[in-house]
């Protein structure tokens, strides 16, 4: 059965605020001849940089502290390596965002494979940096307290997981593919403010937007940068448009479907009553 269609309001990416069907139409229109930019990514990359070297460093304090190079007194020694640990996995996963935000709004070439992975996934890259030198230098040390030990490996063990998951580029794009969608896709598309949202679409009244109320108009670039790398399936089907990613594709490329297909197998597994 048909869900009941929901009236959208559509909301603009260039200025945020609400526009009404006249305006999108306009906006729409006016994509059609000339893109918006979507901004510079090199502050984001400034500021990944810079928050990277900070977790570096509170790194860095986690080790003097342990090792008792140095002692802040006003709380235990043990805080004090749990508390630098926290803030270098605070920074680490802030500066991973901003990395992210980057290559979504500049992406990188997908034409050196080895080279687009590595680049969309520095963030994975500093979680090592980060975190693996602390792990070692507790493990290999003889002298090291034995609680301050345990504690700490496992601490920055839980860390490294929850920063490589949170650094990890789930949703990447390529320059090439986003060549292709601004190519094949001439007007502004739309997209849900959902979390996790990795679609935006070209029809306002695609069978998968019935049930949302607010949509984003922007163009395909400010789709991107917003995290909306596929055109859905509905959609490209409707334009007849090929050579686009969408969100049911299976490209070998797409780590995040592997992934998530994976995932699926297992939960079937699990949902099936054993025998
Ligand atoms: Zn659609």
């Amino acid at each position: 059965m048909p869900a009941e269609k929901k009236e959208h309001k559509i909301v603009s990416a260039t200025t945020g605020s609400q526009m009404s069907k006249e305006e999108a139409a306009a906006a729409n229109a006016r994509a059609k001849k000339a893109a918006a930019p979507v901004g510079n990514a090199t502050p984001y990359r400034i500021g990944a940089i810079v928050l990277w070297v900070l977790a570096i460093g509170f790194e860095v304090l986690a080790i003097l502290v342990t090792f008792g190079k140095i002692d802040l007194k006003f709380m235990p020694t043990l805080w004090q390596m749990i508390a630098f640990l926290v803030l270098d996995l605070a920074c680490l996963i802030a500066g991973s965002q901003l990395w992210k935000k980057a290559n979504h709004i500049k992406p990188a070439s997908e034409k050196n494979k080895v080279k687009f992975w590595l680049w969309n996934n520095m963030g994975l890259i500093m979680t090592i940096i980060c975190f693996v030198p602390f792990i070692i230098l507790l493990l290999t040390n003889k002298n090291a307290d034995k609680k301050m030990k345990v504690v700490g490996v496992a601490c920055a063990a839980i860390m490294v997981i929850i920063g490589g998951l949170l650094s990890y580029d789930w949703n990447p794009v390529s320059a090439e593919q986003k060549e292709a969608a601004m190519a094949a896709i001439t007007g502004e598309v739309l997209w849900t403010n959902s979390l996790g949202g990795k679609v935006y679409h070209t029809h306002e009244d695609c069978q998968a937007l019935n049930r949302t109320e607010e949509l984003v108009q922007g163009t395909v670039e400010q789709a991107i940068a917003a995290n909306r790398t596929r055109l859905c399936a509905f959609c490209a089907r409707r334009d007849a448009i090929t050579g686009v990613v969408t969100d049911d594709a299976t490209g070998e490329l797409e780590v995040v479907d592997t992934v998530q297909e994976v995932v699926e197998q297992v939960e079937d597994a699990a949902e099936k009553p054993a025998a």
